[in-house]
């Protein structure tokens, strides 16, 4: 017997590797050290147990997309739900990438965003961001210029760097797609709400930007697979368009929504998620051979001086993973640790100052 052979493009992808390995400190993969309050567990199982199972589930999200907008001060015909901001970013591309269109990305950024372009076969161009990570608006403005990307994504907070972008690069970069477009500008804000500001208050139905948000980490629901798009109406209506239909189960739709009433709790969570970010980067400024880049964001890049991934295993030894990038491009020699509670930074930061004393 002899299986087709997949799409012959797919042949080159990497696919999107992040070892979960068994350990009592995990700061991999940026999720909430917290769980979600109790009082939200409990309304969402009583709101459940009341949903006719039997049935597809609201197709187009309708009391989520209004009870989202109400909160972003936005219309509802401006919000698009999906299955975690991944599906948001992969249903953009359905419909606006494909055979003949080209997306820029900056680099080094969020990897999905080239892999979802190559799977759904776009054409991708890498332009670099500086040295301090930050995405200049001017050289941006010339690559668009020269390439007419059909989508540009920017990751503010980017990730794994944790740069954030001013309102006057995201500006310039509007100006430059509506000049060379038509074109999308899609700011990627999965970590939005560790930031001091947000593109969502640009989102307009005459501005070509579209903002990609999750409930993955603050509202700590990285389980639960839900996230959100904010942009134009036309757009959105593009987006519904080509989505799966009854993409979201009525159980997700149910947790976005009564989430919201735990507003106060959540905020409270990122407050304490930027204390502490604050606390492990002041502390990690003090160790030896380590760089340490500013963050908005739930998570910490830093480039270590001498062998990263050596100094990665070391901290698996003693029972904590962070994520290895020393050999991306552009990321040499750059560990990045996800902010956890006080006690697992702790372990972190001791597992740490042991593992650069026995390179030293
Ligand atoms: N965008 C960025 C920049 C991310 O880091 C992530 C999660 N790693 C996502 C999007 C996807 O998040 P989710 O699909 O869980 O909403």
């Amino acid at each position: 017997m002899t299986l087709p052979r997949p799409r012959p493009d797919l042949g080159t992808l990497e696919g999107y590797h992040s070892p979960q390995l068994d350990v009592a400190v995990r700061l991999n993969t940026n999720e909430s050290p917290y769980a979600p309050p109790a009082g939200f567990i409990d309304a969402w199982l009583a709101a459940v147990r009341d949903l006719p199972l039997n049935r597809y589930p609201d197709r187009h999200a309708g009391p989520l997309r209004a009870a989202l907008a109400d909160r972003l001060d936005q219309p509802p015909e401006r919000v698009f739900c999906a299955n975690g901001s991944n599906e948001v970013l992969q249903t953009l591309l359905l419909g606006y990438g494909g055979p003949g269109r080209r997306v820029l990305v900056f680099e080094p950024t969020y990897a999905l965003h080239a892999h979802i372009a190559r799977i759904t076969a776009t054409e991708v161009i890498e332009a670099e961001r500086g040295a301090d990570f930050l995405v200049s608006a001017t050289e941006a403005g010339l690559v668009i210029a020269a390439e007419r990307p059909a989508v540009v994504f920017l990751c503010s907070p980017n990730n794994p760097t944790g740069t954030v972008e001013p309102r006057a690069t995201v500006e310039a970069l509007l100006a430059a797609v509506v000049d060379h477009g038509p074109a999308l500008l899609v700011v990627d804000e999965a970590y939005g709400e560790f930031a001091g500001w947000s593109a969502v208050e640009l989102v307009a139905d005459d501005v070509p930007l579209l903002v990609a948000r999750t409930y993955s980490k603050v509202w700590s629901m990285a389980a639960l697979r839900l996230g959100f798009a904010v942009a134009p109406a036309p757009v959105i209506a593009q987006l519904d368009e080509v989505v799966l239909p009854y993409h979201l189960a009525a159980t997700t739709q149910l947790a976005g929504l009564e989430a919201l009433a735990f507003d106060a709790e959540m905020r409270a969570r990122v407050d304490a998620l930027i204390t502490e970010r604050h606390r492990l980067t002041s502390a990690l400024t003090r160790l030896p051979d380590l760089t340490v880049y500013p963050s908005g964001a739930n998570f910490v890049l830093v480039r270590v001086d001498g062998d990263a991934h050596a100094l990665w295993q070391r901290l698996v030894d003693r029972d904590v993973l962070v994520r290895d990038f020393s050999a991306a491009p552009r990321l040499e020699g750059c560990l990045r640790i996800t902010v956890g509670t006080p006690a697992e930074d702790d372990a972190l930061l001791d597992a740490l100052r042991e593992s650069l004393e026995e390179a030293a």
